[in-house]
């Protein structure tokens, strides 16, 4: 075992592929449908939104895609991340439990989020796409595709969530830096925007609003404008596995394995970057790392939800994917962590969690940002509201090896900071944040509203 703090990889370390679980997963995911027919989607319907080369990756089941090298020239602004392990932390629980996490905060906008955001661009680059449209909820993944729309040369629309483009100016001035155009939705610049403030001129948006947006504006956009998505489909989480391939490598450094990996969940991503990897290590070669999706208590998809399929928003326009859901209609409570807000969950991250091949635990805010000052008064690093929920089960795990006096090595993914989040902070500091739980009710309320769809699909 290594005595060293960090450990960083060179430049040549940096994976050459990612990882598709799909190939190797036990479970396979159920078909994705189209919203209109139900039927089983066709490349048609989606090309209308993608360029092939991500359709193709959304559908394939190689073992492993090859990263393209001007996607790995722009890695290297950040990557490999350090693994870090957090023995400042270790000694202020005073736990035998040694833990580690992968720090995808030291990206350029400070998320795991361009590893997605930069493949995505370069892909619609080289299919001759002039422009782009997103959704956004807090910020984080609209950030991360207008800084790659812009490296590469393309124009960026995103809808962002309006009570967040309110409450959280800075972020949205990041994006419009980068040269994008940012606009609150419910906008009127679409159809569905236009409807729903006539009903209410007051709607502050939902995630599931701002991606109706974002898809319709590139739908009606005659093949103009292609859309880009921050989670959930099977070609953003294949993306982020880099995470989890660099983590091998980096335990290995540190001449451990880890017995247990801890993720937060909003679509899914930064925890199956990190686990899938480790996945593939237990499917392949016998490690029996567990593996824990943590969400809010507020949106309990895994842990509460249905498995179900469901619309991927709220309008009905984007495709239906069987997954753990709350129910498109979903409406969020207010909590901070607005990237954990999706009624949803990406279909392998549901199908794995579904079958036993991993956990799920649901955790409070006010607890979650007890570990978030915690580590932060600990490490230095003070993280994103989302992230901290795997540092909350991070330190529950740390906490009961040392009740039963075990040895345990914890990984946990550092999915981002949290220095666009002060307000959070501030509220939990001046004692004003408070815990909330999605109510059953609402849940078998929204499971009216499900699509019909055939059994056999
Ligand atoms: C977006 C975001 C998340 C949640 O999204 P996933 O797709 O589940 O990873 C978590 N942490 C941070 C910092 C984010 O920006």
């Amino acid at each position: 075992m290594s005595d060293q703090t960090r450990f960083i990889l060179n430049e040549t370390d940096l994976p050459r592929n990612w990882y598709n679980v799909l190939a190797d997963s036990p479970v396979p995911p159920a078909p994705v449908l189209n919203p209109m027919t139900k039927e089983a989607i066709t490349p048609e319907f989606l090309s209308v939104l993608f360029p092939m080369e991500i359709i193709q990756q959304e559908v394939s089941t190689e073992r492993y895609i090859e990263i393209p090298e001007e996607v790995r020239e722009i890695y290297k602004l950040y990557r490999p991340t350090p693994l870090v392990r957090a023995r400042r932390l270790e000694k202020a629980l005073d736990t035998p439990a040694h833990i580690y996490y992968k720090n995808e905060s030291v990206s350029p906008v400070g998320s795991h989020k361009p590893n997605t955001a930069i493949p995505q661009a370069f892909y619609n680059k080289v299919a001759g796409t002039k422009a782009m449209t997103t959704e956004t909820g807090a910020g984080q993944w609209g950030a991360a595709l207008s800084m790659a729309c812009n490296f590469f040369g393309i124009d960026l629309e995103v809808y962002m969530v309006k009570i967040s483009y309110n409450q959280k100016p800075y972020r949205r001035i990041f994006m419009q830096t980068y040269g994008a155009q940012v606009f609150a939705s419910p906008t009127d610049r679409t159809e569905y925007g236009r409807a729903l403030l006539a009903k209410d001129p007051e709607n502050t948006g939902s995630l599931g609003i701002a991606i109706s947006e974002a898809v319709e504006m590139a739908a009606a956009s005659g093949g103009t404008k292609k859309y880009g998505i921050g989670s959930v489909l099977n070609h953003v989480l294949l993306h982020q596995t880099v995470i989890g391939e660099e983590a091998l490598k980096q335990m290995d450094l540190a001449g451990e394995y880890p017995d247990v990996i801890i993720g937060c969940v909003g679509g899914g991503s930064n925890f199956s970057g990190i686990a899938y990897p480790f996945l593939r290590q237990n499917l392949k070669d016998g490690q029996r790392t567990r593996l824990v999706a943590v969400e809010p208590t507020a949106t309990p998809s895994l842990t509460k939800g249905v498995y179900a399929f469901d619309y991927g928003d709220t309008a009905q326009m984007a495709p239906i994917v069987k997954m753990y859901t709350l129910g498109h209609t979903f409406m969020p409570a207010g909590i901070h962590a607005g990237g954990l807000r999706y009624h949803g969950m990406a279909p392998s991250v549901s199908a794995l969690y579904d079958a036993g091949y991993i956990e799920a635990v649901a955790v409070s805010q006010i607890g979650t940002f007890d570990a978030a000052v915690q580590f932060t008064k600990a490490e230095g690093i003070l993280p994103a509201p989302e992230s901290a929920h795997a540092i909350r089960v991070a330190i529950n795990e740390a906490l009961d090896a040392k009740a039963k006096g075990e040895k345990r090595v914890i990984l946990f993914n550092l999915s981002g900071h949290g220095h666009f989040d002060m307000t959070a902070y501030q509220s939990y500091l001046n004692g004003e944040l408070v815990d909330y739980e999605h109510p059953e009710h609402a849940i078998e309320e929204a499971m009216k509203d499900l699509p019909q769809v055939s059994e056999e699909a």
